[in-house]
């Protein structure tokens, strides 16, 4: 399969890597739109939150434990972080596979994006 972030979890692509758990990986965006701009990633290829079912939902569990464990050692925990998961064009995902933004390291500006 053709995906960017199952070549980064094996190891085909080199990536600055925060933290990583037995079921996900935490890394730096390689295109920051915050000072602390890094991606929560599920080891196992999952499309988007479309794809969630009960067999494999824990995977969120995992997920936002990982996003407070990079916060912390990211120094963000007290001064706060926006956690964002797009799913579908119309959000603008571009990579399909199931991963949670984390931004912040600065003021986040509201969510008025019309
Ligand atoms: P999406 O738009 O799918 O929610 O977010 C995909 C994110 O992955 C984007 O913010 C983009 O900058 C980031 N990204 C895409 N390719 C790579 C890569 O090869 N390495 C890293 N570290 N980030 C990537
Ligand atoms: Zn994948």
């Amino acid at each position: 399969m053709d995906c960017i972030f199952c070549k980064i979890i094996n190891n085909e692509i080199p990536c600055d890597k925060v933290l990583e758990t037995e079921n996900v990986i935490v890394f730096k965006d390689i295109n920051p739109q915050a000072k602390v701009h890094l991606l929560v990633v599920s080891k196992m290829h999952i499309k988007n939150v479309n794809e969630l079912n009960s067999d494999n939902s824990g995977i969120m569990a995992d997920i936002f434990l990982a996003a407070k464990k990079a916060a912390e050692i990211s120094n963000i925990s007290e001064s706060g972080y926006r956690t964002i998961i797009n799913s579908g064009e119309d959000s603008g995902q571009e990579v399909d596979h199931i991963h949670l933004h984390i931004l912040g390291g600065e003021k986040i500006g509201p969510l008025n994006y019309k």
